[in-house]
């Protein structure tokens, strides 16, 4: 695994380590690693479910997904013929009266029964930022245990 073995090896000695701290990273496939930064110890973050864990880890959080109105108006839109102007109207009384849900009863492994986003939109929108904080380091909150 010449390319990515290199870069690990590189991230690891280009910085300082220090004790408890961890660092995200690539693998292959669209999988993840999480490296404790003490010891080069690597974990392997492959399954969906656990990507959004894995993310909230990194500073992502469920209430960053919200419930998209604006492909349920197009599509009303569309099927009723409206005008612009009334798609227009419907776009922005829905966004005057929209309130973030907080997904009380859900970590973004199953669906919001309060809002309706799905498990699948939050496991996207983890992907999505774990592929955008790639190289973050953080506190270890446990995944390689303590002293
Ligand atoms: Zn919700």
């Amino acid at each position: 695994m010449g390319t990515y073995e290199n870069w690990r090896q590189k991230k690891l000695a280009s910085k300082k380590t220090k004790a408890g701290q961890i660092e995200l990273g690539y693998s292959n496939f669209g999988t993840y690693t999480v490296t404790d930064l003490d010891t080069g110890q690597d974990m392997l973050v492959q399954t969906d479910l656990d990507f959004p864990g894995t993310a909230s880890t990194f500073g992502w959080s469920p209430a960053m997904v919200q419930k998209d109105f604006t492909k349920e108006i197009e599509k009303k839109a569309f099927d009723e013929d409206w005008t612009a102007e009334q798609e227009n109207k419907a776009l922005a009384d829905a966004q005057a009266n929209f309130t973030p849900c907080r997904h009380p009863y859900t970590d973004g492994t199953t669906d919001c029964k309060v809002c309706g986003v799905t498990v699948g939109e939050f496991i996207e929108s983890a992907r999505q930022y774990l592929d955008d904080h790639i190289g973050d380091v953080v506190e270890d909150p446990g995944y390689f245990g303590g002293e």
